[in-house]
């Protein structure tokens, strides 16, 4: 029997009718032996996800504040769920255990893990699975880094014993038992770590999208879909905000060579988008397998003759950014300038005293800073074999009078990013897509 690895997101888990599907999808394939979920997560367009009231509880409860109608809210949602399935299961005292841990000070990261660990209980009884604590089998240690070896030799072990297994995704616990998160999206995480864990024939995420499509459908209009990606095209794309998968899950199912299965719920006969370590290069889409943006960033440009003979002006440079604790994205240079991209996250209220510590120990004759910045990658694996791309890309922009004012181009030759303002963003995304794509037709 092979073994695969199941994640449903939010949308797939947010009511009754999204339970069903979900059960109808395990069962219908023996090999789905392991299976994790999201919170429940919208149900139409201006519903709350469960996540995002538990953290609101939290913050009431911080502030001494009263949450009770928020938590009941939550309540209701699960205890309709449970009705609505038939279930013989009791989530009262469950429920009340975790609002008195609220109240009684729990941590944000408890609070928030909550919505899967709920999640879990309902879905394991539903489709009569084991049901596994993940605080039990994926670890952090004491500065609240993930532990992989220690993780994944602990699922592999563990697992051993569960024919068929549920596990809350999203959380694990740290060495004095305290749960902590991984980033918002993280569910696609634990899963990765799960199908590494029991080395999986494949990973499939089931989410509310037929794959991956070559650009973010709510930018782009019924996008292509792509039916094959490579791991490091998808990790490009993933950072550049295509929210399908969250970015880090990519290494666990890297490392352990196993295709990402990226699967719609609503529509499960669609074929989906398939991530593997090599693909042939794609064709029909001029080289590019996708375009993605992501908004907040700001640009520093320094400009200094005679810099490239300036011996250890880099270095000088960095060193002014780790000692404030700053990472950057990007840093495209030229002879005399060389450019800075940092999230505006990174920069927080630091911005002033960075500039006074570059004029004065590098002495630039400029340093301009650009905010309000957007990045959008451009990715394809069949890039540099492709000549023209870079001139089309350019010319798509400057037909829609898009201002760049930064480009920088990966060694591996996979992407080609550019900086524009934060409002152009959209627009050129389109730009970029509608280049390659209409050009194919
Ligand atoms: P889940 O809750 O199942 O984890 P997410 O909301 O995290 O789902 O991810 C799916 C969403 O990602 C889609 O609904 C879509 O709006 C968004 N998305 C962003 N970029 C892309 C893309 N390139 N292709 C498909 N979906 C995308
Ligand atoms: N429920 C968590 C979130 O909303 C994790 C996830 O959905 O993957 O971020
Ligand atoms: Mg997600």
């Amino acid at each position: 029997m092979g073994v695969i690895v199941a994640k449903f997101g939010g949308t797939s888990l947010s009511c009754v009718e999204q339970f069903c599907k979900v059960r109808d999808i395990v069962l219908n394939d023996a090999n789905r032996r392991y299976v994790i979920p999201s919170a429940p997560g919208k149900r139409h367009r201006d519903d709350a996800k469960i996540t995002d009231l538990l953290y609101l509880c939290h913050e009431r409860a911080k502030q001494a504040l009263a949450f009770d109608d928020i938590f009941e809210a939550i309540t209701q949602r699960y205890m309709d769920i449970v009705r609505g399935l038939n279930l013989d299961l009791d989530l009262e005292p469950v429920l009340k255990n975790i609002k008195s841990r609220i109240r009684e000070g729990a941590s944000a990261d408890y609070t928030a893990s909550r919505g899967e660990y709920l999640n879990g209980i309902i879905l394991a009884k539903l489709l009569g699975y084991d049901f596994i604590d993940a605080a039990d089998i994926i670890f952090f240690d004491s500065q609240g880094m993930f532990d992989s070896e220690r993780t994944n030799e602990e699922i592999g072990r563990r697992l051993q014993h569960h024919e068929r297994a549920v596990i809350p995704g999203f959380y694990g616990s740290m060495p004095d038992g305290r749960i902590k998160t991984f980033p918002r999206g993280g569910s696609d995480i634990t899963g990765a770590i799960v199908a590494r864990g029991v080395n999986a024939d494949v990973y499939e995420n089931w989410t509310d999208v037929s794959g991956f499509m070559m650009a973010d459908p709510r930018i782009v209009s019924n996008p292509k879909p792509i039916r094959k990606i490579t791991y490091r095209e998808l990790r490009e794309l993933a950072y550049m905000g295509a929210g399908v998968l969250h970015e880090d899950s990519i290494f666990p199912v890297k490392k352990a060579g196993i295709p990402v299965h990226i699967k719609n719920t609503n529509v499960p006969t669609d074929p989906g988008t398939i991530i593997v370590n090599e693909a042939e290069p794609v064709c029909c889409t001029g080289g590019i397998t996708g375009v993605a943006g992501k908004k907040g960033f700001t640009v520093i440009a320094i400009e200094k003759t005679f810099m490239n003979n300036e011996l250890g002006f880099g270095r000088r440079l960095l060193s002014i950014l780790e000692s404030n604790g700053i990472s950057f994205e990007h840093m495209p240079s030229g002879i005399d300038t060389i450019s800075l991209v940092i999230a505006d996250s990174q920069l927080d209220g630091k911005l002033e005293k960075v500039l006074a510590e570059i004029k004065e120990q590098l002495k630039p004759d400029s340093v301009e800073v650009y905010s309000n910045m957007a990045l959008i990658a451009t990715v394809g694996r069949g890039m540099a074999r492709t000549p023209g791309i870079a001139a089309k890309l350019f010319t798509a922009l400057g037909n829609k009078g898009i201002n760049v004012r930064m480009i920088d181009q990966g060694s591996s030759e996979i992407n080609i990013i550019v900086g524009i303002e934060n409002d152009d963003m959209e627009e050129a995304v389109r730009a970029i897509y509608y280049a390659f794509v209409d050009d194919c037709k």
